[in-house]
């Protein structure tokens, strides 16, 4: 019986994926992620960026983020310690190198919440084995009401990041897959598939040559 959460058969092995949601701010990203992981138990493992923004009420440092000041972050890009990093409203963030790549041969799936240019840089590194996935609201008065509703930006930051959904926006194109979330369940059902139908395709599996000329007879 192949379990098509995990994709393995039994005995077959299988390249983890990375899988990036990316989504203008208070489109509903962060909520299908921590559902993805909830769902998903170890079998998704969360990519912890490093970012150099304020710590939000709420947030808990190596939880959301890990959080560190401009000299340190930019020591580390000398150090190469990042996969890709950008700059986001005004701040910097960045994916750790760690152990991403061990990860996704021991066929650990990886999730990164970041935005375009690392689902760019990212795919310029790594293509194959980058699913990127984006996330649209319905509309922009149900963006900004969801900004508004989530209680955690002041009406400064909100206006900012209402300019910045549109230029988010127009990068729908650098993404594989672009989902709207209107009605969560809905939404978060399509991830899944998406998720689930990536790691069934042919190239993440291995031992299906060897496999298929031992096919048995049963
Ligand atoms: P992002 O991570 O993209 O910035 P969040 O996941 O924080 O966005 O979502 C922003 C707010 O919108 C949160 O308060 C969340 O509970 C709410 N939200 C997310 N998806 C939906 C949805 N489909 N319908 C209604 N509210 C939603
Ligand atoms: P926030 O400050 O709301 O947590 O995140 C702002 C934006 O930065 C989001 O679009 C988020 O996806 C993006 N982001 C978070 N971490 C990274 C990262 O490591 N690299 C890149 N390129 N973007 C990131």
């Amino acid at each position: 019986m192949v379990d098509h959460r995990s994709s393995q058969p039994p005995g077959f092995k299988r390249r983890g994926l990375m899988f990036v949601l990316s989504s203008p701010s208070g489109a509903g990203k962060s909520t299908i992620a921590n559902r993805l992981l909830a769902e998903e138990n170890g079998r998704l493992k969360m990519s912890i960026s490093y970012t150099t923004r304020p710590i939000r009420p709420g947030e808990q440092e190596g939880r959301e983020y890990h959080f560190v000041d401009t000299d340190t972050f930019k020591d580390m890009v000398e150090d190469d310690a990042f996969l890709e990093w950008a700059r986001v409203f005004d701040q910097r963030y960045g994916t750790p190198r760690e152990t991403v790549f061990k990860d996704l041969e021991a066929g650990q799936d990886i999730l990164f919440d970041i935005d375009w240019q690392g689902a760019q840089q990212l795919f310029q590194l790594a293509g194959g084995d980058v699913v990127r996935v984006f996330i649209l609201p319905p509309g922009l008065k149900t963006l900004r009401e969801r900004l508004e509703g989530r209680n955690t930006d002041s009406q400064e930051i909100i206006e900012r990041r209402m300019e910045r959904a549109q230029a988010e926006v127009s990068h729908w194109d650098g993404y594989d897959y672009v989902l709207v979330n209107d009605d969560l369940d809905d939404c978060f059902a399509c991830v899944q598939t998406i998720l689930t139908a990536e790691r069934l395709k042919r190239s993440r599996q291995r031992g299906l040559i060897g496999f298929i000329r031992k096919l048995p007879d049963n």
